[in-house]
């Protein structure tokens, strides 16, 4: 079976959730000289030679495509798919992902799977896990016509490992293709800052409802994570009172992590939550309220106020 993941980079390295895309392609391709990559941008020189530490990569470098714009995307993943005669195309879940890769499936003509958070093979069908109504439902899907598209939870998989040569690595011609500019980029307004993104992170310290303004949850969530290096993360209710920034809200409705240390500061442990979350690998809990069902989720708790327990985690560890 021939996969072809889309990965998603920053012009020099490859995401996080996009090794993990090459992982679940490993393990559903059987054999992983099935599986290639392809790179889309403007000046990827180095994001091309990380991604090809991990599987052949297709690449196109053009100006055209300097800008994530679905429209111009999707033309030529469908175009290498096609010509590549790919069986799966693969992309990393996520807003970006079922924008552009949506289209490439409507291109393509086959079916789209999206949010896989497992895979297994019966009878040599191939089927996929899909979690439904914040993970109380999961639903088991098989694509009924190929090429088929998937976008896996990145939290799902492993980050593909490294191999020690690098793979071969083709530029994609453009020139047969017809890339219509029907939309055109005006501008991005990013936040500033240099914490890691929840999605990628390997430590998270999330702040709920208790810091009530921003204020409180920059200095303290935002000060542990600085000392620990981690990202910043915050549950609906405080992003709701502008509390925090809505691109880090964790949850059904945010973003769905799974890091090796999720640090929970005054959060109540609603079910959207927890949906987000409940992947990580070992889960910490604050809270004052000795039944939060946080505690539930929790690998260790600590009942305790967040403006007492945070000043001195950080006096502790800035030492
Ligand atoms: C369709 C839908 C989608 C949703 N999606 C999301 C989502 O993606 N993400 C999400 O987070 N929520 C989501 N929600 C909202 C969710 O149901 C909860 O309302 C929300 O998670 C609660 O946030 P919280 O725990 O910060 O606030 P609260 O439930 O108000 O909890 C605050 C907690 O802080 C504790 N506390 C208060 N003061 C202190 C202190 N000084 N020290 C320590 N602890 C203290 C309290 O005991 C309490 O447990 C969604 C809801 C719906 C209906």
């Amino acid at each position: 079976m021939n996969i072809l993941v889309i990965a998603t980079h920053n012009g020099h390295q490859v995401d996080r959730s996009s090794l993990s895309a090459i992982e679940f392609a490993r393990q559903i391709a059987g054999d992983a000289q099935f599986v290639q990559v392809l790179l889309l941008g403007h000046q990827i020189d180095a994001a091309v030679a990380h991604a090809s530490r991990f599987a052949p990569v297709l690449y196109a470098d053009h100006e055209i495509l300097s800008e994530p714009l679905a429209d111009r995307f999707a033309v030529v993943i469908a175009s290498v798919a096609k010509d590549s005669r790919v069986d799966i195309v693969v992309a990393a879940s996520g807003s970006w992902a079922h924008d552009v890769v949506g289209r490439a499936a409507g291109l393509l003509g086959g079916t789209m799977v999206g949010n896989v958070i497992q895979h297994q093979i019966n009878d040599g069908e191939l089927l996929f896990k899909r979690s439904l109504y914040a993970g109380r439902v999961t639903a088991t899907v098989a694509l009924c016509k190929y090429p088929g598209v998937v976008t896996v939870r990145g939290s799902a998989y492993p980050a593909a490992s490294e191999y020690p040569e690098p793979f071969p690595v083709t530029t994609v011609d453009l020139a047969g293709m017809e890339i219509r500019v029907r939309g055109s980029h005006l501008g991005l307004v990013a936040r500033s800052g240099d914490r890691p993104d929840p999605t990628d992170a390997r430590v998270i310290v999330s702040g709920g409802y208790a810091f009530k303004t921003a204020e409180n949850f920059e200095q303290l969530v935002g000060g542990l994570a600085d000392t620990l290096g981690a990202a910043a993360g915050a549950s609906r209710a405080l992003v709701n009172v502008g509390g925090a920034p809505s691109e880090i809200q964790i949850g059904l409705t945010g973003k769905v992590v799974a890091p090796e240390l999720y640090l929970a500061f005054g959060i109540s442990g609603a079910i959207q939550h927890l949906a987000g979350m409940k992947n990580s690998r070992i889960i910490v809990a604050v809270n004052t309220d000795p039944n939060a069902p946080i505690f539930k989720a929790a690998d260790y708790g600590l009942v305790g106020d967040v403006f007492q327990v945070i000043p001195e985690l950080i006096d502790k560890l800035s030492w």
